[in-house]
């Protein structure tokens, strides 16, 4: 077994006005939660590259992508809004690229048979940031970069991605939206941010799969909803490759969701999505980090979902 562990110091370096649920605590907890699992412990740590503009401008507009090169105040103390909640500091465009970046060197590491699959500890998270927006945290679409990437660089035909984060990945379902060569299918609260991912949100020829579940929805519930529902609409697609935006805000104990999920819940999670590679997407699997943003409890399901990657 080997996971490949992807990450950048420059996500530290992206800072945000305090308070703050999205700040450079949650990748400290992530990463000391992983030197404290035995089996992740010895691991390399590899510092992700950062991605070019080409490779983000496959996911987003010229105007998104000037947006965020453009976007750091020229003072070391200020930030930049884009929205309420998404902001960017001197140090925010490196983090940026890099949090895409390592989702690309993690597909290039997966294709070229160097591990068997991949978890991305990066922030800031990317699932809400749509192909023409920044927004929720988000500056670039992590995962979006990825898939673009799989496509258009290894020459795939279908990639897939699923989401467990707690909100729905409206930024992904964007690129599904006009891009038929990418499954999105998700699992998020529902009513929540940012308001989208009802079921009759199909996308292409039924390309985009949503899922939404109520408050209080426990992990008995939750795991038969993806069994049931979204899984074997997966598997239906043929993927070449399975991208996964791993968020743990679904964690009961998380401040900005509702569900009632434990740590067991992303154990059983990444077995499925394994099992999944393996039978559906010649084994190729990478994961990226999300929400999460109770940091105990980011750290513990990050560090159980990451250990529990196995193709076998
Ligand atoms: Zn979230």
């Amino acid at each position: 077994m080997k996971i490949l562990i992807l990450t950048s110091d420059a996500g530290f370096d992206h800072r945000v006005p305090p308070p703050h649920f999205e700040n450079p605590v949650r990748l400290r907890a992530v990463l000391d939660a992983m030197a404290d699992t035995p089996s992740l412990a010895g691991l390399d740590r590899i510092q992700a590259r950062a991605a070019s503009r080409e490779e983000v401008g496959r996911m987003h507009t010229a105007r998104h992508v000037d947006a965020v090169f453009n976007g750091e105040p020229a003072d070391h103390e200020a930030f930049h809004g884009f929205d309420f909640d998404t902001f960017m500091c001197r140090g925010s465009l490196n983090a940026a690229l890099r949090g895409a970046g390592a989702a690309v060197q993690a597909v290039d590491m997966i294709m070229a048979g160097n591990g068997e699959a991949a978890f991305c500890a990066t922030r800031p998270p990317g699932h809400h940031a749509e192909r023409d927006r920044p927004m929720g945290f988000c500056l670039f679409n992590n995962v979006g970069v990825a898939a673009m990437h799989a496509l258009e660089h290894h020459g795939l035909s279908r990639v897939a991605i699923i989401d467990i984060d707690v909100h729905h990945g409206n930024g992904s379902q964007d690129l599904a939206e006009s891009e038929p060569r990418v499954m999105f299918a998700s699992i998020h609260e529902s009513p929540l941010y940012p308001g989208t991912g009802m079921e009759d949100e199909t996308g292409l020829n039924g390309n985009v799969v949503n899922v939404p579940v109520g408050a209080g929805c426990d992990g008995a519930t939750w795991r038969a909803r993806l069994d049931n529902d979204l899984f074997p609409r997966i598997a239906a697609f043929k993927p070449e490759f399975l991208l996964v935006s791993a968020g743990f805000d679904g964690h009961r104990a998380d401040p900005l969701g509702g569900l009632l999920l434990d740590e067991g819940d992303y154990i059983w999670a990444a077995s499925r999505l394994c099992d999944l590679a393996r039978k559906t997407a010649s084994s190729r699997l990478v994961c990226c980090l999300e929400g999460g943003y109770d940091n105990g409890a980011l750290g513990r399901s990050a560090a159980a979902f990451t250990e529990s990657l196995s193709i076998g």
